[in-house]
């Protein structure tokens, strides 16, 4: 979709994400917990001069996957090599790629949980014996040729840790899950963007694009750059006129929810009466793909108290239906 709180990057992002992405822990901000976590297990494997353990990073779109695999190969003045799940339709595509590391390198492979279940074998084998068996021939005549591998690093991403195989999951050091930054750190964030780009933002005009930016850098990013838009096209306003102007210009409401946001709550609410409703029948209701309601949609809507998972389905709470231009009625009880 070309929505502007989409979490997924643009093109126009890959270019200009690298002039933005911190470059060490210390510059990364927010997630506090995962940054002590990875600072304990670069630190030890550096004493040791070993290969840091693989690691999973693990969470919604835009929140800094990407950034900390690219950080820890600074940190660890290692090589990262960038692979992803959807590149890996065979164990063929998964052995040329393992075979070319040199010794130490990170792998990233992004969205690992869409890598094909036929390489997922030859991954056990090489993330704990750093060796792989390729199949040469078919039939009686085949046999397999083992390979040893260079020592490296799996730095893996995925949206949906809960869709990878529990031999997959296993088999990482240790998983980092990241969560929604709250507005101060997006506010940290946003400043230090708007300083890299050239912004001039007041506090003001910055905590309210903190606070409508889904809790997600990359939303902050790309909406401060309408921002910046705003500001060179209407010569002489102020910060938080342009801020607010490009929020609704690009139809980000007072909650910072998007175009989808509000489809997927105005669904349940009032096609579904508040729910309980499958994840595919609600998907199936707003022409969307069910894989981006569950990864991309639900997280948010659910951190913000607006929706709940049940059992049965997807409900809205009074929060959601509230938000969705519901009146809810008081019970006899109240
Ligand atoms: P995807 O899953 O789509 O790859 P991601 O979680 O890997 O997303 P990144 O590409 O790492 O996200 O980050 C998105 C953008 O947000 C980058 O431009 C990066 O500069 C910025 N960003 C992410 N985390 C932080 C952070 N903690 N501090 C500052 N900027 C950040």
């Amino acid at each position: 979709t070309d929505d502007l709180v989409q979490p997924e990057a643009t093109v126009e992002e890959i270019a200009f994400e690298g002039a933005l992405r911190p470059g060490s822990l210390a510059e990364f901000v927010g997630q506090p917990k995962v940054r002590g976590q990875l600072e304990v297990l670069l630190r030890a494997a550096a004493m040791q001069d070993r290969s840091p353990d693989h690691i999973l990073l693990a969470g919604p779109p835009g929140l800094g996957k990407t950034t900390l695999a690219m950080i820890i190969g600074a940190e660890t003045g290692r090589a990262v090599r960038l692979s992803s799940g959807p590149a890996i339709q065979h164990a063929g595509d998964l052995a040329a790629v393992l075979s070319a590391l040199t010794p130490g390198d990170v792998l990233f492979v992004d969205e690992i949980h869409r890598m094909a279940r036929s390489a997922e074998e030859m991954l056990y084998l090489a993330m704990e014996d750093f060796r792989i068996d390729i199949m040469v021939g078919k039939g009686a005549g085949a046999t397999s040729i083992p390979l040893e591998l260079a020592p490296f690093t799996l730095v893996a991403a995925t949206t949906r840790s809960g869709m990878l195989p529990s031999p997959l999951r296993d088999r990482f050091g240790f998983t980092a899950h990241l969560e929604f930054y709250d507005p101060v750190d997006l506010e940290r964030v946003l400043r230090r963007s708007a300083d890299l780009l050239g912004v001039p933002l007041p506090a003001e005009a910055i905590g309210e694009l903190a606070r409508r930016s889904r809790g997600t850098p990359r939303i902050a990013n790309r909406l401060l750059r309408r921002v910046r838009d705003w500001l060179l096209v209407h010569e002489g306003s102020d910060g938080i006129e342009a801020v607010r102007a490009a929020l609704l210009l690009y139809d980000v409401d007072e909650a910072g929810l998007d175009r989808l946001d509000r489809a997927v709550l105005h669904s349940i609410a009032h096609r579904f009466r508040g729910g309980p409703v499958g994840l595919s029948t609600l998907a199936a209701s707003i022409g969307e793909d069910a894989d981006t309601i569950e990864s991309v949609v639900e997280p948010y809507l659910v951190r913000e108290g607006m929706l709940a998972r049940t059992p049965r389905g997807r409900v809205a709470t009074p929060e959601g239906l509230a938000h969705a231009g519901v009146v809810v009625q008081p019970t006899l009880d109240d």
